[in-house]
């Protein structure tokens, strides 16, 4: 590899006083390996939303660069200029701007329904103040009509001013490399950057990716099933397959990485350091 790629490093907010101090480790840990910035979930509807501004102000606090998720299905406008008020007020520079998923429950979507119009907002709002991720989704987004309805969402997030993409994560490199050529096509220049989910269990991984349209190759599937609850196996699989599958992305041409870190520091340190990132 010949230049170092950018990393950043994903972490969502604990539920609980335990879950937010050892959070405070992972990240003191994971800074060393110098990420460009970390993000930090945030629940749709608004469920995490003064954990998710706590994990983002003390990232800031450490001196280290924070991008807080911000979703805006069952936001209002005057809801969305008050989190942007707050992140102003920490120094946030940098946001992912998402639709999210309604709760089970909610029935009001609020003002806004598709991530192109919270885009768009912001950049209506506060100029360009904030530089905006958006997700992008090789393998097709769960809920979209085709692959070409969802590639023209995704081009319409850029046309509103998304300066970077993040994709949901995926085992496929052929699926980066099509979506990025289709994005390309269509007139994107944006860096689309791998979301890379690291295999800590896989019984997790398979039940989650269900849910989120992210397959995992039947081969990758026989081979987990095989090694049963030896989870040492499954940690020596999965970080030889993600490595590979790293180094074939950088190759081919990826901007950079997103590690979903699960607020752990073992796989993705060593994901960093068998790439040569630290
Ligand atoms: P959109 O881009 O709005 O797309 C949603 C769906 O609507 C797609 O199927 C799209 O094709 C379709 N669509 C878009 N525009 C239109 C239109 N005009 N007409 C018809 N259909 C349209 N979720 C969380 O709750 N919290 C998080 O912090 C979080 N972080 C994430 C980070 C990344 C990098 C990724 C990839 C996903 C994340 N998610 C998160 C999940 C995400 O919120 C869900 O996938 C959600 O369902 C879609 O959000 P979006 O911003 O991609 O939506």
């Amino acid at each position: 590899m010949s230049s170092k790629p950018h990393f950043s490093i994903e972490f969502f907010p604990p539920a609980t006083p335990e879950g937010v101090e050892k959070l405070r480790g992972v990240r003191d840990q994971l800074a060393a390996l110098k990420p460009e910035f970390f993000s930090v979930t945030y629940g749709a509807g608004g469920s995490t939303r003064d954990r998710t501004l706590q994990v983002v102000r003390e990232i800031r606090e450490a001196g280290l660069d924070a991008a807080p998720h911000l979703s805006c299905i069952g936001a209002t406008q005057a809801s969305i200029r008050e989190h942007l008020a707050e992140f102003r007020e920490i120094g946030v520079k940098r946001i992912v701007a998402l639709r999210g998923d309604l709760p089970s429950g909610m029935a009001d979507p609020g003002e806004f329904r598709y991530a192109n119009e919270l885009v768009e907002f912001i950049r209506k709002d506060s100029g360009d103040e904030f530089f905006l991720e958006v997700a992008a989704y090789p393998e097709v987004h769960p809920q979209a009509r085709s692959y070409e309805a969802d590639l023209t969402a995704f081009v319409r997030k850029v046309q509103a001013g998304a300066n970077s993409a993040i994709t949901q994560y995926f085992y496929n490199a052929d699926a980066y490399f099509h979506f990025v050529d289709a994005a390309r096509k269509a007139g994107v220049t944006i860096p689309i950057l791998p979301g890379i989910m690291p295999i800590a269990s896989y019984s997790k991984l398979a039940r989650f990716s269900e849910s989120c349209g992210a397959e995992i190759p039947q081969w990758m599937r026989r081979k987990f099933e095989g090694f049963g609850d030896d989870a040492e196996s499954v940690r020596a699989f999965g970080l030889d397959v993600v490595t590979a599958m790293c180094e074939r992305l950088i190759t081919g041409g990826a901007p950079g990485l997103h590690f979903y870190s699960l607020n752990q520091t073992g796989l993705t340190t060593e994901l960093c350091r068998r790439l040569g990132l630290v």
